[in-house]
Order: C-alpha cells, then structure tokens, then sequence
C-alpha cells in the first residue's frame, strides 16, 4: 500500500531500527517506547486491522508470534515477563493501519490496559 507507513519501513524508503527479520515478518523499535522494550513486529504483507484478517493469513499471525518469543529471549525478559498485543480500530488506540504486534517488557505492566 503506497499511503502505509509501515509498508514504507518494509521498502526502506522511511529508516526504522530493524531488531528482526525473515520472510514473512519484520520487527523494529517503536518510535515513542513505552517500557524499556518496545519492539513492533509487522508481516510483510499488508493486512489494516485484526478485522481484514482472512484465514490465509493464520500463519503469519504465528510467525508474529515466533517473532515475539525471539526477541523476548534475545531481549531477557523471557522469564521476567512480557506483553505482546495487538490493537484494533480507534477505541483501542490504534494509529496506524497494517497490524503490528506490540512487545512490551523490562518493567512490570498494568493490568487491565488504561
Ligand atoms: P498503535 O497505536 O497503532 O497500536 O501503534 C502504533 C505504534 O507505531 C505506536 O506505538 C507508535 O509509537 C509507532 N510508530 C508510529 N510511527 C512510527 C515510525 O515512523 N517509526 C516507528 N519505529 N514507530 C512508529
Ligand atoms: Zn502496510
């Protein structure tokens, strides 16, 4: 999609801090972190919202979370904790448009979500 930001990180025309890589999946730091980890793991392909999923995209959901559990270990937080979400739609907060996952660790996290 030539209007999505992260579509321009997977291109290379906008700079991200690249933490992870393969085909299916790319991962790099969030811009504003909000815990000492915070990494955004995006698939390749362009997908908006958890709504537009179709069940040919069951198994790059699993690679995101492939992704998650490398870098959690990578990271040290594997044993201490960490969060991996995903936000849809405006009431949830979410700002940009190709689904990404959320890694979130190194402090203690809230519970519920504010
Ligand atoms: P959402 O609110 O959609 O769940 O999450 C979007 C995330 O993308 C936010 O945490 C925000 O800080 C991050 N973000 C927005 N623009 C950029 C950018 O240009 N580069 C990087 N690395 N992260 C971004
Ligand atoms: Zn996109």
């Amino acid at each position: 999609m030539s209007d999505c930001l992260f579509c321009h990180i997977i291109a290379g025309d906008i700079p991200a801090t690249i933490v992870y890589e393969d085909e299916f999946v790319l991962a790099f730091r969030d811009i504003n972190p909000q815990a000492p980890v915070h990494h955004l793991i995006i698939p390749r392909n362009h997908i908006a919202t958890i709504n537009d999923l179709a069940p040919e995209n069951a198994a790059v959901i699993g690679k995101m979370y492939l992704a998650a559990k490398h870098l959690a270990a990578e990271e040290g937080i594997a044993e201490s904790g960490y969060r991996a979400v995903m936000n849809c739609g405006q009431a949830a907060g979410q700002t940009v448009f190709h689904i990404h996952l959320h890694l979130l660790g190194g402090r203690s996290l809230q519970w519920p979500p504010g």
